[in-house]
């Protein structure tokens, strides 16, 4: 059984603790690897590590890291296809899916590569008579990112370039379901001569996690995951005293008004819900037809769900794979039953798919006639479950999505500019789509939700990444003549 330990120091360390946890293929269902589970000490190491390596990497000129940031995107770009094979054999999605996760990772070292203008501080002359003001962003020293399975390789990279970049030593907690394909960001990043220590991989569960948010050298703390720990996660770590941002939960709306293309919506609904097995946090989870669009919609939606190909991620054929764990299918499937049971109607029940019973596969499944008190609107199932609450106006639909507690991300179909624009200003989410299913911003934008979406007041990657990873010194400076100078128990004021 292969094994993925922690890389500590420029190195692949194998743990100590003797506990690990198993990693699946979920084509097949087998066992492929197991993964070491780290101890509060072999955390710690990481930690010391990081910190010794952090005076030379802070000192290293803008120019030099920029151009090792060029050389980490080279790299990486040449590897995404053995990245992505990692990721469709641990993760369960479609290679292509796979590839463009590790290129979107490529795009957030590309953006990271314009370091020296991205901490480029700020300078103002004469703020009052002789003295001038300028501002620094400095990085913070040791800092820490925890991540989801959904995206094995692309959110640590939303973390660590940023992070890196700022000049800061980064540790990564990955998902403990498909960690492969975080020690081959960290060969990648080597191989390119990044200095030891400054991206370090410590392999584990709660242990770990828990260590990251009481440990007092790791200085800020980005997380990704499922809203009841992202909470936690959030909670514990800002009561340490440390910068805290989570990203948590999601369930995005789709909103189809009357006047839009049904073709159009449909082929953005199908393939935002079902794209990676719909184990996406901007998949579309709810589709809300307004007024009579409802039925021609959803017959273009049962069409196009028949003709899905369904199979292993690793045959180009696909189109899509099956979900992470065994124990994840049963629980997206349990949603479907308690749809049933509240009195839905469930069109497509992806149980019958030929697939199921192999690996960790589930057909698509829609359900129609969904009520917002339903168990399968409230959760996020996380799954290839298309849900559908019909409104009869705009302002229906609106009304529902302010009510949810999510909001990432959101998205309107219709060919009226002046509605579309309406829903941008109406609509209570982070991230937003016009004929758009899955908004997701490019690596210069910055990418988070509202509500319980994020907990924390700053978005991921991007400018706000950069500002998140680091923090401002403001430096007051005068040089006078010392003839001029007198004793003045003024406080400092415009003069
Ligand atoms: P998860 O919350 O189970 O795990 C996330 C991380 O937390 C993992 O590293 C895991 O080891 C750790 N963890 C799990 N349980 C813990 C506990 N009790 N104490 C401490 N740490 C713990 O999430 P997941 O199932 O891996 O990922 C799916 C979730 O992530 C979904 O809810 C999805 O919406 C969310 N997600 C959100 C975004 C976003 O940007 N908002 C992006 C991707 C995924």
């Amino acid at each position: 059984m292969d094994r993925i330990s922690h890389w500590i120091g420029g190195k692949l360390v194998p743990g100590e603790s003797g506990i690990t946890g198993p990693v699946f293929n979920p084509a097949t269902g087998e066992q492929t690897h197991v993964v070491d589970f780290a101890t509060v000490e072999e955390f710690d190491r990481a930690v010391e590590i990081a910190n010794e390596a952090f005076p030379e990497w802070r000192g290293m000129s803008l120019s030099k890291r920029a151009a090792l940031f060029f050389r980490m995107r080279e790299v990486l770009d040449s590897r995404k296809t053995e990245v992505a094979k990692a990721v469709t054999q641990q993760h369960g999605k479609c290679l292509f899916d796979a590839l463009a996760e590790v290129e979107r990772g490529v795009e957030l070292l590309e953006f990271a590569a314009g370091l020296p203008h991205l901490l480029k501080g700020s300078y103002s002359e004469q703020i009052t008579t002789g003295f001038d003001l300028f501002s620094v962003r400095q990085p913070l020293g040791v800092v820490a990112g925890i991540t989801p399975f959904n995206f094995p390789a692309m959110v640590p990279m939303w973390m660590c370039a940023a992070a890196m970049a700022a000049g800061n030593c980064f540790i990564l907690k990955p998902s403990e379901r498909d960690s492969g394909a975080s020690l081959l960001l960290a060969e990648a990043f080597r191989d390119a001569g990044l200095p030891d220590g400054v991206f370090q991989v410590v392999q584990g569960d709660k242990v770990a996690v828990d260590r990251t948010l009481e440990h007092p050298d790791i200085k800020a703390l980005s997380f990704v995951g499922s809203t009841p720990i992202a909470k936690y996660v959030y909670a514990t770590a800002a009561a340490n005293g440390k910068r805290v941002q989570a990203l948590a939960g999601a369930k995005n709306h789709m909103i189809v008004l009357p006047d839009a293309d049904v073709g159009m919506a449909a082929d953005a609904a199908v393939s935002s819900i079902n794209g990676s097995a719909g184990e996406r946090c901007m998949a579309i989870a709810t589709v809300v037809p307004v007024g009579d669009i409802a039925d021609p919609l959803i017959e273009a939606i049962l069409e196009r769900t028949a003709k899905l190909k369904v199979g292993d991620g690793m045959d180009p054929e696909n189109e899509m794979g099956p979900l992470v764990t065994l124990e994840h299918r049963d629980r997206v499937v349990s949603y479907i039953d308690s749809a049933r049971e509240q009195g839905a109607t469930v069109l497509v029940d992806g149980r019958e798919h030929p697939l199921w019973g192999t690996g960790f596969f589930v057909g698509p499944s829609v359900i129609d006639h969904v009520t917002e008190d339903m168990k399968c609107y409230q959760d996020e199932i996380f799954g290839p479950v298309g849900t559908i609450v019909r409104v009869e106006t705009y302002e229906d639909a609106i009304a529902l999505t302010r009510r949810n507690r999510w909001g990432n991300g959101a998205a309107i179909f219709t060919r009226d500019g002046g509605a579309a624009r309406q829903f941008v200003y109406d609509i209570e989410a982070g991230m937003v789509g016009i004929n758009v299913p899955i908004p997701v911003p490019l690596a210069f934008y910055s990418f988070g939700g509202w509500k319980e979406s994020l907990f924390g007041d700053s978005k991921m990657y991007g400018p706000e990444g950069i500002h998140f990873w680091t923090r401002e010194k403001a430096v007051t400076v005068r040089w006078p003549d010392p003839s001029t100078s007198k004793v003045d128990l003024g406080f400092p004021g415009a003069r």
